[in-house]
């Protein structure tokens, strides 16, 4: 399958809310992302709050968006029995919402080690359980759930789940019988650097468990852990390259931007970083 042209085709594409700050109430959000041409949005809890999900559901539908995620779990991992139960009582509730809002998936971030902690088998065994159980709520809601490997850097803070591989042997642990509700998304700011990045989109895809596709760029040098991601084009990740291989893979969902980047494009105009998104996308990924 050769590589899908970006070119005049923004509604191959969407936009993670993060991109833009969270400076600008849901709703005005969404009107920029959809005139400035783009044909998804993945939006995060904390742009809800406050928010009759039904409304802001009917307003993205209007305005023509596509909701390919809805971002993201709370952490799963837990100091005691008591945390990890609020967290998937938490978590449960988030499927509600995307279901609300007619997301296609929910995105997973697993969580790191629980504060005091140095048992990170033990934080992924909590995961895994934690992946199981939500998955049958996500299933009777009819939402798939992505998980999210993230870069190593974060194991101790975030997540735990740091390669596809890893993910991806998540997934077949709890599917066994091949793909229902429980897939990867594929970041290239957290899976750029793995020597296995290929073979594992590959085996992903056989199984048909990528559900989504994030590009930003890594910077040289990164001056943040968190919020220095760059705009595709301005750092060192093969994002034709990586896109290449998850659309061999079978991937046809959109490309989704993703990018926390608080010196740089934050303090920038919305239209501006849209516009720059869209001339990136049909450039350089
Ligand atoms: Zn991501």
């Amino acid at each position: 399958m050769s590589l899908r042209s970006l070119v005049n085709q923004l509604d191959l594409c969407s936009i993670n809310t993060a991109t833009l700050g969270h400076r600008l109430p849901v709703e005005q959000t969404l009107e920029l992302i959809a005139r400035a041409g783009f044909g998804a949005i993945a939006p995060w809890r904390r742009d809800m709050e406050g928010r009759d999900l039904r409304k802001v559901g009917r307003q993205l539908r209007d305005s023509g968006l596509k909701v390919n995620a809805y971002c993201r779990s709370t952490y799963l991992t837990a100091q005691d029995s008591d945390g990890f139960k609020k967290s998937l009582l938490d978590n449960g509730n988030a499927i509600k919402e995307a279901a609300e809002l007619q997301a296609d998936c929910f995105v997973m971030v697993v969580g790191g080690l629980p504060e005091g902690s140095k048992d990170i088998a033990g934080a992924r065994a909590q995961v895994t359980e934690g992946i199981s159980l939500l998955r049958e709520q996500a299933r009777s809601h009819g939402i798939a759930l992505a998980l999210e490997p993230l870069h190593p850097m974060y194991a101790a803070d975030r997540s735990c789940l740091s390669t596809l591989e890893q993910a991806l042997d998540l997934c077949e642990q709890i599917e066994p019988q091949g793909f229902d509700s429980l897939g990867v998304a594929v970041d290239v700011y957290h899976c750029w650097w793995d020597p296995k990045l290929h073979g594992q989109i590959e085996r992903a895809g056989m199984q048909q468990r990528i559900l989504g596709l994030h590009v930003s760029d890594w910077l040289v040098p990164t001056r943040d852990m968190l919020l220095d991601r760059g705009m595709m084009g301005d750092g060192v990740i093969d994002l034709q390259g990586i896109r290449h291989s998850v659309e061999a893979a079978g991937y046809r969902g959109p490309i989704e931007v993703e990018i926390f980047s608080r010196d740089r494009w934050w303090t920038l105009e919305e239209e501006h970083v849209l516009k720059t998104c869209a001339q990136r996308l049909q450039e350089v990924c």
